[in-house]
């Protein structure tokens, strides 16, 4: 049996093995073969799926489903994750049933898992508050948790009190985090909307009369608002004295910018209200600290036009693959592959920014702020 082979019997025997793991000490299972951990891990599932149940019934049609599906351990995992939040008797196991037969991908179930947990209301809801760790190699960390609006303000206080571009992000904003604390800058900076709001034009309409309670537009600072506090920034004069309205083409991608001055503050601005966060997929880098990318390279004859241009963080525009045709592929075949690996590239597909992997997928950005861009609005 090869590699893929052995993967393949692994991934579709999940049933088969929680079942003889079932009966199984996680000391035994371990065996110096895996870490307890694992073990403990295998078992405590093996027990979920076979050991006793507040709904033997479903229990039981449950496993035979996910044995005729042949689905994996790490399915059962994920299936497990989600109906363990539910607390009220059967709900735990009327959910595993269903996630077993939703027809999807694991990641899609998944997503499906996520969204009926918080259907029934059972997701935990993180607490504001200032928590402090103990110490460690002599340090110790400070966590804070508030309202998405205070944190991104505190976080642009600090990012424009940055003097050195080189360090990592995390090291020069201590600096500035104390002189802050300590009283010796200027305190927080008011948030002045210069960072791009995407609203879709009916969207916009409600929220002018006053009936935008159930809006929620996304900024490039890579938070939200309700198109009630949209309007109270508006009236406190906070979105600026113009309002830039970007004209987008469902299929051809950004058209125009309205109502600004400069050519290339312009085009920045649309291509931040476009995507609002770095369309590199799990990325989360607000565009408000983005980097202008051309899609196709300037030295291949890329235009710097709306259509051509998006924006990358500076981690992802230095990985993006500039040359598709170029120097990668003219290497002799079986010589080791210097510098950089291939990780894709950025590319415009319908009208929309996504990386084409080197394997050929495109693949989009899921953040939550990045799918309220303006090319998720039309
Ligand atoms: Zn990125």
């Amino acid at each position: 049996m090869d590699g893929q082979q052995i993967i393949k019997l692994f991934y579709t025997s999940g049933i088969t093995i929680l079942r003889d793991v079932y009966d199984c000490s996680p000391h035994d299972l371990a065996g110096g073969l895996m870490s307890l951990n694992t073990a403990r891990k295998y078992t405590r599932l093996a027990t979920v799926f076979f050991g006793p149940a507040d709904s033997p019934k479903v229990q039981r049609d449950a496993v035979a489903l996910a044995e005729a599906r042949q689905l994996s351990v790490e399915y059962l995992e994920m299936v497990n994750k989600h109906a363990k939040k539910l607390n009220t008797r059967g709900a735990a196991w009327k959910l595993r049933a269903e996630l077993i037969a939703h027809k999807g991908t694991l990641d899609e179930v998944n997503e499906y898992g996520k969204q009926r947990v918080t259907e029934e209301g059972c997701d935990k809801q993180k607490q504001r508050g200032v928590r402090v760790g103990r110490a460690i190699d002599g340090l110790r960390t400070i966590s804070i948790t508030d309202t998405q609006r205070k944190i991104t303000d505190l976080e642009k206080t600090l990012d424009a009190a940055i003097t050195d571009d080189d360090q990592p992000r995390s090291e020069a904003l201590l600096e500035p985090f104390w002189d802050l604390v300590e009283g010796n800058g200027t305190g927080l900076i008011k948030p002045e909307y210069r960072t791009v709001i995407a609203i879709g034009l009916e969207d916009y309409a409600k929220v002018s009369c006053g009936k935008g309670e159930d809006v929620v537009v996304a900024l490039s600072d890579g938070t939200t608002m309700t198109g009630a506090e949209f309007i109270n920034a508006a009236m406190e004069g906070a979105l600026g004295d113009k309002l830039y309205v970007g004209l987008f083409h469902p299929t051809a991608g950004p058209v125009n910018l309205y109502e600004t001055r400069f050519a290339s503050d312009k085009l920045r601005t649309l291509a931040m209200a476009e995507n609002l966060v770095c369309p590199w997929p799990d990325c989360n880098v607000p565009a408000d600290r983005c980097q202008v990318h051309h899609i196709d390279a300037h030295k291949h004859g890329g235009h710097t036009k709306p259509s051509n241009l998006t924006m990358l963080c500076k981690y992802h525009n230095g990985v993006n693959n500039d040359d598709p045709d170029g120097q990668r592929n003219k290497r002799r075949p079986g010589k080791p592959k210097r510098g950089k690996p291939n990780r894709g590239r950025i590319r415009r597909h319908r009208g929309k920014v996504r990386l084409q992997t080197p394997g050929g997928k495109l693949v989009g950005n899921t953040h939550h702020v990045s799918s309220m861009g303006a090319m998720n609005l039309i």
